[in-house]
């Protein structure tokens, strides 16, 4: 399978990713509104070992998740990482698991994909969804089992 090329906003960082996209969606919570200034932000979630950084490693830099919205205390080894040189948004990785989830706008040869939405509780009314758009109030809740998934995949 190929994998996709992506870049930051500036090209300091270069990265990819292999296809298939495991469980690419578009989180409308408020927290990822905020952190990327835009109505909600659209990932895939892979295992951490299969990001790949092609260069600029040094600029990547990382931001503590911050649940305002149920005053959760962030984990301290996860969180939002961002280009330091241009402020992109780059990945998250996920507490308590090996999974990083990259923010699929910094791909320019996207494939076609068909994310979910999830958080739509908090989606902004202006943002319209087809009436056949996987959607979620929260998080699907067999979540754990597809994170599980990717983790156990040796493919
Ligand atoms: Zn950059
Ligand atoms: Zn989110």
């Amino acid at each position: 399978m190929p994998k996709l090329q992506g870049q930051c906003y500036c090209g300091a960082v270069r990265f990819q990713i292999p296809t298939p996209l495991n469980l690419v969606g578009n989180c409308h919570c408020m927290s990822c509104q905020r952190a990327h200034g835009a109505p909600f932000a659209t990932n895939a979630t892979l295992r951490t070992e299969q990001l790949e950084i092609l260069s600029g490693e040094q600029f990547i830099k990382t931001v503590k998740y911050i649940y305002r919205d149920n005053h959760e205390r962030a984990p301290a080894d996860s969180g939002r990482h961002f280009c330091s040189e241009c402020g992109s948004r780059l990945f998250n990785n996920w507490p308590d698991a090996p999974l990083v989830s990259v923010w699929l706008s910094n791909i320019e040869d996207l494939p076609e994909i068909t994310p979910m939405n999830v958080n739509v509780a908090t989606k902004r009314p202006w943002v319209f969804l087809a009436d056949d758009a996987e959607q979620y109030e929260t998080f699907p809740f067999d979540l754990p089992a597809r994170l599980k998934s990717i983790i156990d995949d040796v493919g």
